[in-house]
């Protein structure tokens, strides 16, 4: 995302697990982990927050605004977002075993909007998701946790726990949509090889630029 937001909202456990960690390579679509469900997060221990530091160095270096733990390879249900919402407040936040309620009924509206996947990189289609959302779980340190999402983090919240499914957002497209998906991203394939994203500034290699990535 650019840098048009005013305010940043950040809980302040999760601060000092989004300094250092290490930048991993994105897992893409096809990767059996990407196609499957995770399992819950029982341990939360150091372990746990150093896997947390390397998704938010990963998610910055490839400047998106939610990566899931599968996107990294690893099959737990954890997502980490740094997002902003309808009021342009950047939302931080990590959210283990993530449960997510969607309004119902006459509350229920749709917002069409481009959505990208950094494990498709490069590629975006308009897809209908409800403008609301409110994701319950638990903090890196177990401590219980609600997330509620509008604007663009409805969006990420949405997107990310489907992830922990193993749905991708192909998979909510018709078809013909996902082969535009697809012929999208191999015309720039190149620019994102396997070590994607680079673990060092690399002006020749492009960021999915300004649009909604996660
Ligand atoms: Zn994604």
């Amino acid at each position: 995302m650019n840098a048009t937001t005013t305010s940043q909202t950040t809980p302040p456990t999760i601060k000092p697990l989004m300094v250092g960690g290490r930048i991993l390579p994105m897992t893409r679509w096809g990767d059996p982990v990407m196609h499957a469900s995770t399992r819950q997060v029982t341990e939360f221990n150091e372990g746990l927050h150093m896997l947390v530091r390397d998704m938010f160095a990963t998610m910055r270096a490839s400047e998106g605004v939610g990566l899931a733990a599968t996107q990294v390879g690893v099959d737990l249900a954890l997502f980490i977002f740094s997002c902003p919402d309808e009021d342009a407040h950047i939302r931080h936040g990590a959210v283990c075993n993530p449960v997510l309620s969607l309004p119902e009924g006459k509350d229920r509206r749709l917002d069409v909007a481009a959505e990208g996947c950094l494990s498709l990189p490069g590629a975006f289609h308009p897809l209908a998701r409800p403008d609301r959302a409110v994701c319950t779980g638990v903090d890196p340190f177990g401590e219980p946790v609600t997330v509620i999402g509008t604007g663009l983090l409805a969006r990420c919240l949405q997107h990310e726990t489907d992830h922990l499914k193993g749905i991708v957002f192909g998979d909510r497209l018709p078809n013909r949509a996902r082969r535009d998906l697809y012929k999208q991203h191999q015309s720039v394939a190149h620019r994102y090889p396997n070590e994607w994203p680079p673990t060092t500034k690399d002006p020749q290699l492009p960021t999915p630029g300004q649009q909604a990535t996660m």
